[in-house]
């Protein structure tokens, strides 16, 4: 099941500290992912994804307005939001095994159902291509295997929302298109509301249903695009359609420029 979460005219201002002027890093966002949707937010970096992601997950609460999911209020961390970060190698426990790892927000389940719970949670391990690796320890993994126990930990938890912040950047190319596949399969398959922040346009493009372009400081959004493009996608089909191209330079340009796709001439 999967549920509807939106900014409600949300507004962020981290206080100065001593001779520090108040820093506004958002204001007056409303924005809503539908039950199911995929929404990508687009910014350059610094303007305030990560920020933005962590009021949805409930670790930090708006100057104004509200975050709401199927609408209520969040003010503390809500059961079934789960947070992808980027630093997957933070995320995990290093000194537990990869299936103790996935394991973890299961943890608390009553004894009778461990056994049960062990063996969806590799099923999840082999569903992220992993299987085998379960008695491995995360620092055995490369960085793109460590962010695949990560995902396979966030299967696990259940997600009706999962935040996704930058979740393929530190990996490579390759491994990002890879992972970016696997998302979207999983999604597909579990049909959890997906909200990712990336400064990648293509990843949005590629993953999304909608996207919300954030502009300059004090971060603002700039617009909402509803992308389109038939699904399933293809890593070479879907990059190469013209309609993708279109939008990623539409995209681009609004981001480079502030003008709304317009260029300024030279
Ligand atoms: P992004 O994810 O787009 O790179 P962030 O959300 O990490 O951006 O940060 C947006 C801005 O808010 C940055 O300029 C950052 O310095 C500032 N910021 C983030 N968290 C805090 C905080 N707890 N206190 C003060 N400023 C913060």
């Amino acid at each position: 099941m999967s549920q509807r979460l939106g900014f409600d005219r949300v507004s962020k201002i981290f206080e100065g500290t001593g001779d520090d002027a108040d820093f506004v890093a958002f204001d007056d966002i409303t924005l809503e992912a539908a039950p199911s949707e995929f929404l990508a937010v687009v910014g350059p970096s610094g303007c305030g994804k990560s920020t933005l992601l962590r009021m949805a997950a409930g670790l930090m609460v708006p100057t104004r307005g509200q975050v709401v999911l199927d609408g209520r209020p969040v003010v503390e961390p809500p059961p079934g939001v789960i947070y992808l970060f980027q630093q997957y190698a933070k995320s995990l426990f290093a000194w537990r095994t990869v299936i103790d790892n996935v394991m973890f927000p299961v943890e608390s389940a009553p004894r009778a159902r461990r056994g049960e719970l062990r063996a969806q949670c590799r099923d999840y391990l082999r569903q992220v291509g992993l299987g085998g690796f379960e008695d491995k320890y995360p620092w055995q993994l490369s960085g793109g295997m460590q962010q695949r126990v990560a995902i396979a930990r966030a299967l696990a938890a259940d997600p009706q929302v999962l935040l996704l912040d930058e979740p393929f950047s530190a990996v490579d190319a390759l491994t990002r298109m890879e992972l970016q596949t696997l998302v979207l399969q999983l999604w597909e398959r579990r049909k959890f509301t997906a909200i990712l922040v990336t400064h990648d346009v293509e990843e949005a493009i590629f993953l999304a249903d909608r996207i919300a372009v954030l502009g300059a400081r004090p971060t603002s959004l700039r617009e909402v695009i509803d992308v389109g493009l038939p699904r399933p996608r293809d890593q070479f089909a879907t990059r190469e359609d013209p309609r993708f191209l279109k939008l990623r330079h539409h995209i681009t340009t609004t981001l480079l420029t502030g003008n709304d796709g317009h260029v300024a001439s030279a």
